[in-house]
């Protein structure tokens, strides 16, 4: 480790920094401080941490959190419309080339009526997710976006795959305003060999023009890839702190039913965890969800775990449940995150559901942003 590092990976603060991590009171103001100046990087060792060190470094994590965003943490549902992909990635089971899979779109009328009728109140946000399939946006994903936006307060997310731009115009223009597209694996030769969506280079390009027509954009990352070295690793965070994005997410690679990388071994849960506190330390504002495959790479506590680590969105899913066995990211048996679950989870971690919507959040954020800018113009002319 080079010099100018503390034993957490952070590079030295011009002020000196007494690496006293994960004692809460006395180290706060200087926690602070380092955290803020966004100067943190992780190191492959910091990446590897376990033990104290490790309880440490999640504990400084989960207090960033809590100094940036409070004890609030986003609730968002989530439907899943359909499982045509017309893209193949090698670790996803709903791959094109997986002919075992009966594929299905759901039913608008059903999804209306679930989701102002009967959607679970915690809820302020809903997510609309798919395999990559045009056919399913037209038919049904901008008009539920557009009945979303008229009969309830919610703020829409989309997770559709890499799209066109006048799809994303016309998405938008129907009201949805955060889009979800994780640049999947940063190192463009593993990307190439995983099969990732479309090519390294169109991903990313899509994720900046996301953002440079006025929306939300997170993305994200899977860690523990079968052939993933620490180079390969690091490299996402470098890729995440370039991009223009609201926030990052961090999934363990799951050996997916009915994939080539069915037999690979599941992602360490530790190298998991470790990964959400970097991003958490190396972006206090960013918005990180704790993704219910957690759950899956370590059953019963990966997602009490992953809140533990600065996490500050959850999701709950509302997929008909007829329709989520044959919805195969993962596994056939899937771990399946409902509102009781998720609000006995964040109550056991000591945190609450927030009032405010994530879209709202953002574009509050926006305007703020704008005035301070426009203070300082202010303030430099006179
Ligand atoms: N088709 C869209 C959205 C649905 S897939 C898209 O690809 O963007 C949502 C995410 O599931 C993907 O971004 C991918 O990172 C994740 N995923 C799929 N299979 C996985 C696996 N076996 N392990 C971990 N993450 C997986
Ligand atoms: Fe399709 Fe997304 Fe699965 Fe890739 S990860 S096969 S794009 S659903």
């Amino acid at each position: 480790m080079s010099d100018d590092r503390n034993r957490l990976g952070f590079l030295q603060p011009a002020t000196q920094f007494p690496p006293k991590i994960g004692l809460r009171s006395p180290a706060a103001p200087l926690l602070l401080a380092a955290v803020t100046d966004q100067s943190f990087f992780p190191t492959s060792e910091i990446l590897g941490a376990r033990g104290d060190q490790q309880s440490a470094f999640h504990e400084r994590a989960a207090d960033t959190r809590t100094r940036r965003f409070g004890r609030q943490v986003f609730l968002r549902g989530v439907v899943e419309v359909s499982n045509y992909c017309r893209e193949n990635c090698s670790y996803c089971g709903m791959r094109r080339d997986n002919r075992q899979l009966s594929r299905f779109r759901a039913q608008f009328n059903q999804l209306a009526e679930l989701l102002i009728q009967f959607r679970p109140a915690s809820i302020t946000d809903l997510n609309i997710q798919t395999g990559e399939d045009p056919v399913v946006i037209r038919e049904l994903v901008l008009p539920l976006v557009e009945l979303l936006r008229r009969e309830t307060p919610l703020g829409v997310s989309v997770c559709l795959g890499t799209l066109n731009k006048s799809l994303y115009r016309e998405l938008r223009s129907a009201g949805a305003s955060i889009y979800i597209i994780k640049f999947e694996i940063a190192d463009p030769r593993l990307y190439t060999r995983m099969r990732a969506p479309g090519t390294f280079r169109e991903r990313v390009e899509h994720i900046r023009l996301l953002a440079h027509s006025g929306w939300n954009v997170s993305s994200g990352f899977i860690a523990g890839l079968p052939d993933q070295t620490d180079a390969d690793l690091l490299a996402n965070f470098a890729l995440a702190r370039e991009l223009p994005l609201d926030g990052c997410s961090v999934s363990p690679f799951i050996p997916g039913d009915e994939t080539p990388l069915s037999g690979a071994p599941t992602a360490d849960i530790d190298l998991t965890l470790n990964c959400m506190a970097a991003l958490r330390l190396m972006r206090p504002d960013w918005v990180i969800p704790a993704v219910s495959a957690l759950n899956l790479a370590e059953p019963g506590c990966g997602y009490g775990r992953g809140l533990r680590t600065g996490a500050n969105l959850v999701t709950i899913n509302l997929t008909p449940s007829e329709l989520r066995g044959d919805y195969l990211l993962y596994k056939r048996d899937r771990f399946i995150m409902t509102e009781e679950r998720i609000l006995s989870a964040i109550s056991a971690e000591g945190l609450i559901p927030s009032k405010q919507s994530l879209a709202g959040f953002y574009q509050q954020r926006k305007i703020d942003r704008l005035l301070s800018r426009s203070r300082t113009v202010e303030a430099a002319a006179v």
